[in-house]
């Protein structure tokens, strides 16, 4: 059997509908569909999920929800009405919606994460309506009746493994059955949702929990490319990957799947389906384990992610001082910080960061912390940093390598400020002014799939 999820914009209105119908009934092993919450039909549209969190918003704020219920509403009527769904059927939706805030919630966090789950819960409601209208056997199930148990973090949640046991347990019924994504419940029975971007999660879980064959990821591009289509016009798209190029790849930027729903995949060795829902003809791209992967390229994809900063530390036979890296540690520990990196030599040390968890309150404490405990010579704090990552499990037996990637940067005049290669021998990490990014990874794109081996 095969689990086939569907983003946002594949189910953003009537004709969409239409179209994912179309593809889950082509192929009898689509059992399992996963659905998003309504997205965007065109650029300024609004996300039902953000008009779901401005809702939960004006709740706790007390103001007036009439207008921001119709709105919301209006998207899943729209949808109904293009199937001729009954009213009497409809409106069992509009109820929902509008006794969410006469529910009892734990905290606001909940509330507010009730509420987004509300999206996908909605619009796989929905969808069974609207199979069932055609004639086609239809059930809804929810993250409650499958057991999909989530850690208590109401806006981050995480999968727990007693989910896949009672994925396991569960039998599936005759005909298709429709399941929202993005959201489980916490021990506490508490809804609690995913990261955004999340139903991608719902997704993975229930292919790894099911044994699916595959798991179909349907969404509004061909594939995923070999580099940023905002960056490199017309990049490659890639036929196969491994799940850990993708990995490597979605922490730099490539955003077309959830990097969190990578891991349910790889633990049940599910291949992924990156696919278009409006041409389905489209081969799209397969994720795969590495074991049997054959690589036709040196590098599989470049991306570039600008949200980092960099603290560079320098004293002299640093190398030698046992205990200074355990006592920075400690301080990021004492802030709250993770870091990304570390990458060392004899004198200095430089930590990147994930710099959206900074306040800059924060981040003069901690470097004054840094100061006065461990007196470095010197201390800079690098805002305009960006990384690029360089990925392909055909680097790894490869020679000359590095020197592809650098050799155009230097020609250009691009300063690459920081290099680390992982373990894993797959990708190469280069630190760069945030300036100079988009055209690192340009010329390195270029070198390697325009200027040939
Ligand atoms: N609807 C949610 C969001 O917009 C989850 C998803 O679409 O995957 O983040």
């Amino acid at each position: 059997m095969k689990v086939v999820k569907f983003g946002g914009s594949s189910l953003a209105d009537g004709p969409h509908f239409e179209k994912i119908i179309k593809i889950i009934m082509a192929d009898s092993e689509r059992q399992v569909v996963v659905t998003s919450a309504p997205g965007k039909r065109f650029a300024n549209d609004d996300k039902v999920t953000d008009l779901l969190i401005e809702y939960a918003n004006r709740v706790l704020q007390q103001q007036d929800v009439q207008s921001i219920q119709q709105q919301i509403w209006t998207r899943y009527q729209q949808i109904g009405t293009y199937f001729e769904v009954t009213n009497t059927k409809l409106n069992q939706l509009k109820q929902i919606l509008i006794e969410l805030p006469t529910k009892t919630y734990k905290n606001n966090s909940y509330l507010l994460a009730a509420f987004k789950a509300h999206g996908e819960i909605l619009n796989a409601m929905l969808l069974t309506m609207v199979l069932q209208k055609l004639n086609i056997n239809a059930h809804f199930a929810s993250s409650g009746e499958l057991g999909l148990v989530v850690s208590a973090a109401p806006q981050d949640a995480q999968i727990l493994p007693v989910s896949y046991q009672n994925l396991t347990n569960y039998q599936l019924p005759k005909g298709r059955l429709i399941v929202p994504g993005f959201y489980g419940l916490t021990k506490q029975g508490q809804i609690a949702t995913f990261s955004r971007g999340g139903s991608d999660i719902t997704g993975a879980v229930l292919a790894n929990g099911f044994h699916a064959r595959v798991y179909e990821n349907f969404t509004d591009v061909d594939a995923i490319y070999a580099a940023n289509p905002a960056i490199v016009s017309n990049p490659r798209p890639i036929a196969k990957m491994t799940y850990r190029e993708l990995r490597e790849l979605s922490y730099a930027g490539f955003s077309v799947f959830h990097d969190e729903a990578i891991l349910p995949a790889i633990a049940g060795q599910i291949p992924i389906n990156v696919r278009n829902t409006n041409k389905p003809e489209l081969a799209g791209t397969m994720i795969v384990p590495a074991k049997n992967f054959h690589a036709d390229n040196v590098i599989t994809g470049v991306a570039t992610s600008d949200h980092f900063a960099a603290l560079y530390l320098h004293r002299y036979l640093l190398n030698r001082e046992v205990g200074f890296t355990l006592k920075l540690l400690h301080i990021f520990y004492k802030y709250h910080i993770s870091y990304e990196h570390m990458p060392s030599g004899i004198d200095d040390l430089t930590v990147i960061f994930d710099k959206r968890q900074f306040t800059k309150g924060v981040r003069e404490k901690m470097c004054q912390d840094i100061r006065l405990q461990l007196h470095p010579d010197s201390l800079e704090w690098i805002d305009d940093y960006a990384i690029i990552m360089v990925v392909g499990e055909g680097m790894r037996n490869k020679i000359g390598v590095m020197e592809k990637i650098i050799a155009p940067l230097a020609a250009q005049n691009i300063g690459v400020h920081m290099i680390n290669q992982g373990a894993s021998r797959i990708s190469i990490m280069l630190g760069t002014k945030k300036k100079d990014a988009p055209a690192a990874v340009r010329q390195i794109y270029h070198n390697f799939f325009i200027a040939g081996d």
